[in-house]
């Protein structure tokens, strides 16, 4: 490993701040954290709340972000949807009109649920109540659909790298608004290790304020140049394509969707399981004949879902693989 203060590290790092830029739509510099994605969403509502959060909750993830806030000790109400149901725009305008909050935590792509919430709508919203920041988590979107953190008026983005990014993991990614930087400035007791002021100071020198995950960032550095080789729009249709060739074998084989239509998630599908199979068993014997693991369902989900990715490097040939394999098992199931 080389020294991270050296200017070895800093040409590193400043050589993936342009593509990181593009994929998440911002103008503002890219932070890098070392740490999983929990470690930035926990410090956005430690950085942010000076009044309190709403946590925008419809599954595992986004329903854990309120829990974070209240052991953090940080005033926190929350929207509940069903697991399954995504956040409506209308609902969020009725709850910042009682007043009070001045931060509002969003997720993405609902990785437990398969949903995929328009961050676009919701932003537009908070918009219109000047003193809440939206924090958004893009950990399972981030480079798999389009994401643009300042046409959208997004205040934080989040992302680990383990997701759409392909990555080991132990990296995140982060950016965070000029005005998401003014509040951090006046709010107390934001801590050290995950200080957006500390971020910011050592941004402009391209470095980090504590030792940084190199060798994940070397990753990185291969992964962003891979995807302006193959061209954004290009890497988003391809998503896309998969996504789709994931829900023809969902109607091939009378399953449902986990998501309601227009919310189905582009980066992976959750599967109904409306012919009430095994799950674990059907899951386990996909990986025992052909090495291949799929998905049985994230916390509550589990057993009523089932769920594909097809995020990160795939491809029409490894997708193909998955879903072959998934229906040379099934007749056993059902
Ligand atoms: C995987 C995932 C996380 C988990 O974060 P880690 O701290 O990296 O484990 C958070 N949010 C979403 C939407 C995820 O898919």
């Amino acid at each position: 490993m080389m020294g991270h203060r050296g200017k070895d590290f800093a040409e590193l790092y400043a050589s993936i701040q342009p593509g990181l830029k593009q994929i998440i739509g911002t103008t503002r510099p890219v932070y890098l954290a070392p740490s999983s994605a929990w470690g930035v969403m926990e410090a956005a509502i430690r950085n942010l709340t000076q009044k309190k959060v709403l946590n925008l909750c419809c599954g595992a993830f986004s329903d854990k972000w309120y829990d974070v806030a209240l052991r953090c000790g940080i005033p926190a109400e929350k929207i509940q949807e069903e697991w399954g149901n995504y956040i409506k725009p209308d609902e969020v305008r009725s709850k910042l009109a009682e007043g009070g909050f001045d931060v509002v935590t969003l997720v993405h792509n609902e990785t437990s649920t398969g949903v995929m919430n328009d961050v676009a709508a919701i932003a537009k919203v908070v918009k219109e109540f000047p003193d809440v920041l939206l924090v958004v988590d893009t950990v399972s979107s981030l480079s798999a659909v389009p994401v643009k953190m300042d046409e959208w008026g997004v205040d934080v983005i989040i992302a680990g790298v383990q997701k759409a990014f392909a990555l080991p993991p132990g990296l995140n990614i982060f950016a965070i608004s000029e005005a998401a930087l003014e509040r951090a400035k006046s709010t107390p007791d934001r801590g050290y290790y995950f200080d957006f002021l500390e971020f910011e100071k050592h941004a402009i020198n391209n470095n980090t304020p504590t030792t940084p995950a190199i060798s994940i960032i070397y990753g990185l550095q291969h992964q962003v140049r891979g995807m302006l080789a193959e061209g954004l729009e290009n890497r988003y249709e391809r998503h896309a394509f998969l996504n789709a060739m994931v829900h023809n074998w969902v109607a091939a084989n009378g399953f449902k969707h986990f998501a309601p239509y227009g919310y189905q998630s582009k980066s992976l599908t959750a599967i109904s399981n409306n012919r009430e199979i095994d799950v674990p068993a059907y899951i386990e014997a996909i990986r025992a004949k052909h090495n291949i693991l799929i998905n049985g369902g994230y916390g509550k989900a589990k057993g009523i879902t089932f769920r594909v990715s097809n995020m990160g490097d795939e491809t029409v040939e490894t997708m193909s693989e998955v879903l072959e394999a998934m229906s040379d098992i099934l007749p056993g199931f059902i």
